[in-house]
């Protein structure tokens, strides 16, 4: 008993549950053939048709899941439906709400939610094209079939004519098309039941009309003059699309092929019309195109959509311009992150809404890139004004508060705008400008709409370069540094030097750490940079030392971006780096911006507090910058305060401003008070020079003594001290 129960559970766990994705699989296979089956127009049985479906379940679950996404598996998928004879309007909708709803449940495995959904979704919009594009395939091999069908159907006609009645009738009823035949006036003459459906009309009101009774407003042009031709006997039959109106004033759409009929001298003498309805086709080919071009949440027209109006924008001819405003929300995705995705959309709908109302002048058009992304597109002669009239209304029409389950959410949008004739630029030109122009205003406070302007631009696409060549950089060899010397303001000897890395790039040449140290930063970068020149300038400490060693002791201050402090391997790399060069840990000062130390807690503080008890010393960087709190000091494991720039500059002038010497002399003494030497940073005269020194100030730095150079020009000024 026992033993069967174990085998049981095994072989339960081995084939049963859903956890095993191949059943899930196929769970979501039943499910898809269960949705689509009722609406499908196939002769196979449900399991069979099940079994047709799976295959695409997998390649859907697979395309899912790829390494390298490639919707047109999507695409592919979708044509295949047609050819499981899925071309009911409804089998296409419920399979994208079915792919919606479960494919991603079923087959997400547990890769990431919001990356799986995107995903789904491409491949939904990839299905729905595919499945427009065989359709349509399919519909042209069909029509040729007809054509053929109709020839062939002619010639039997005009034989059973010739014939016997009782052929004739037996074609003539039996036909799945629609038959008719009319004399040469236009009179009605004969119909068959089919045609009788498609109109839904009765066979006496049938013979009561006339042919040209039937003009439709959106008739093609040549339509009549077609017809005209036949009857006159001038041409043997012409085809072409014809609406229809029937009697209950709906439209029917039929693919029509008139044939002329002869009698046996050759004379003309019926006309013969078959036709196809094609109404539903053409409802659905409409309602793709929609689809296509729409978004399903705001029901407002999607990228495609406007890509396709911006294109043809900025392919107008001479004095046409165009405007474009691209708005991005402000924190939206702590809307979404608090208050959850439905909240969310609910949110965009609103705006949706709001935007349609601001972009209702002819030319004017608002779209739904994705996510919070929106565009409003504006084009004439005159989009200078209008395209700024158009922002100013978004960002009014944004003002109100939007109340979502109750909530009353503030929302605020950062635009960017780029104006400019038509016939310039490509279209991914222009949406890569506003879109670089949007983040600037974002990056300026969110909340308002800034103008493209070209130099900027070329500034953000050069910040985008630099960042993509920062990794590589390091490995190339393209960073080097200068030294600046540290003088004492006492004897005026060199104490020691600051490095200062620079990028040699090989485009834009020698590029200061303020273009560069943030995007390391940003990208994580900057631990192996700050390594590399640690580690540079701990050997450069160790060569001066060796070859100057009665130069009096020279030491190294090395800055440390707010991440090096963080990362695990700081006390370790920086002990390591010293051993190797063999240089004593009270040759290295690390110096830390004050902002950076703000608010510190005692995780961030301990690797420094160990660096501080090896005899490293520990500089407050840009000090009086940063507003800390002159009490925190006593908390800080460091020795140096540097006194940012601005101190120094304002000494610039004479008298200098009292109430600047008052701090400076208070911040001297409250320094020295706790044993901290203070060094100054950009003494560019002599007179500043003098000043500093009065208000007890130990060190200096700045142009006044030297420009930040090349190691060798230490050694000179160094020499020069010792000796002069
Ligand atoms: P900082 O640490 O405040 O460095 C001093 C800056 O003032 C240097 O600019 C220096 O060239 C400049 N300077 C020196 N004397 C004078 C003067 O008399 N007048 C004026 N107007 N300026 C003077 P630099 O080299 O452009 O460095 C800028 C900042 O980049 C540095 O500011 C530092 O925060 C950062 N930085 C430089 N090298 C590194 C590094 O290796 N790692 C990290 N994390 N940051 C670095
Ligand atoms: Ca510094
Ligand atoms: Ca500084």
């Amino acid at each position: 008993m026992g033993l069967l129960r174990v085998r049981r559970r095994g072989a339960y766990g081995v084939s049963g549950g859903l956890d095993e994705p191949e059943d899930r699989l196929r769970r979501f296979a039943t499910i898809w053939s269960r949705a689509v089956f009722p609406v499908t127009a196939t002769s196979s049985t449900r399991p069979e048709f099940e079994a047709q479906l799976l295959p695409l379940a997998r390649r859907l679950s697979d395309a899912l899941k790829a390494r390298a996404f490639d919707a047109d598996e999507g695409k592919a998928v979708g044509a295949a439906l047609v050819g499981v004879h899925c071309t009911d309007p409804e089998a296409l909708s419920r399979s994208l709400d079915c792919v919606e709803a479960y494919l991603v449940l079923y087959c997400g495995g547990d890769g990431d939610q919001e990356d799986l959904r995107a995903r789904s979704a491409r491949l939904q919009h990839a299905m729905a094209a595919g499945y427009a594009q065989a359709l349509r395939a399919r519909t042209l091999a069909e029509q040729e079939a007809i054509s053929a069908a109709a020839l062939k159907a002619q010639g039997v006609v005009a034989q059973a004519l010739h014939a016997t009645e009782a052929r004739f009738r037996a074609v003539f009823e039996g036909a799945a098309i629609g038959i008719g035949i009319a004399d040469l006036d236009g009179n009605i003459l004969q119909v068959n039941g089919a045609l009788l459906r498609m109109f839904g009309i009765s066979g006496q009101t049938m013979q009561t009309r006339n042919v040209l009774d039937w003009t439709h407003p959106e008739d093609a042009p040549q339509t009549w003059k077609l017809y005209e031709e036949l009857v006159r006997g001038e041409r043997e039959h012409y085809h072409l699309e014809k609406a229809f109106y029937r009697p209950d004033g709906t439209v029917l759409w039929t693919n029509l092929t008139v044939s002329l009929l002869r009698d046996a001298d050759g004379t003309p003498q019926y006309q013969l019309a078959l036709m196809e309805d094609t109404t539903e086709r053409r409802l659905l080919n409409l309602r793709l195109r929609y689809e296509a071009t729409h978004d399903a949440l705001t029901g407002l027209p999607n990228r495609t959509f406007f890509f396709e109006r911006l294109e043809k924008a900025l392919a107008a001819g001479e004095g046409q311009r165009f405007g474009l405003c691209y708005l991005d929300l402000d924190g939206f995705k702590t809307v979404n992150d608090s208050l959850g995705h439905a909240a969310g959309d609910r949110l965009l709908v609103e705006v949706a809404d709001r935007l349609q109302s601001c972009a209702t002048r002819p030319g004017e058009m608002v779209a739904r890139l994705g996510g919070d992304e929106f565009v409003a597109l504006t084009t004439g002669p005159d989009t200078e004004r209008q395209v700024d009239e158009l922002a100013s209304r978004i960002m009014n029409a944004l003002l109100a508060p939007i109340s979502v389950d109750g909530r009353e959410l503030t929302v605020r949008g950062s635009i960017g705008v780029v104006e400019g004739p038509a016939g310039e630029r490509s279209a991914a030109e222009v949406l890569r400008s506003a879109d670089i122009t949007m983040y600037r205003a974002k990056s300026a406070g969110g909340n308002r709409f800034e103008l493209a302007d070209p130099e900027a631009d070329a500034r953000a696409i050069t910040r985008h370069g630099l960042t993509t060549a920062l990794p590589t950089a390091l490995d190339r060899g393209e960073f080097f540094i200068e030294y600046q010397p540290l003088v004492h303001l006492g004897d005026g000897s060199v104490r020691g030097a600051e490095a200062l890395v620079r990028w040699l790039h090989p485009q834009h040449g020698i590029l200061g750490p303020d273009r560069f140290i943030p995007l390391a930063e940003h990208t994580g970068l900057i631990v192996p940079l700050g390594r590399w020149v640690l580690e540079q300038s701990v050997r450069q400490a160790r060569a001066w030392r060796e070859r100057y060693h009665d130069g009096g002791p020279l030491r190294i201050n090395v800055n440390l971006s707010p991440c090096q402090l963080t990362h695990p391997g700081l006390v370790q790399d920086t002990v390591d780096i010293l051993e190797r060069a063999g240089v004593q840990p009270d040759a290295l000062c690390l110096e830390v911006t004050e902002s950076a130390l703000i608010g510190a807690d005692d995780a961030l503080l301990k690797p420094l507090r160990r660096l501080a008890e090896m005899g490293v010393d520990i500089a407050l960087d840009d000090f009086g910058t940063g507003y800390s709190n002159l009490a925190n000091l006593r908390r800080l494991p460091v020795s140096v305060l540097k006194l940012d720039r601005s101190f120094t500059q304002s000494m610039q002038r004479f008298p200098a401003d009292p109430v600047d010497l008052k701090i400076v002399e208070g911040i001297v003494s409250l320094a020295h008070s706790l044993d901290l030497a203070v060094t100054v940073e950009g003494v560019e005269t002599g007179a500043q020079a003098e000043q500093l020194r009065i208000l007890g100030c130990d060190t200096a730095q700045g142009w006044y003594y030297a420009r930040p150079g090349p190691p060798d020009r230490l050694h000179e000024l160094a020499l020069v001290d010792a000796t002069g």
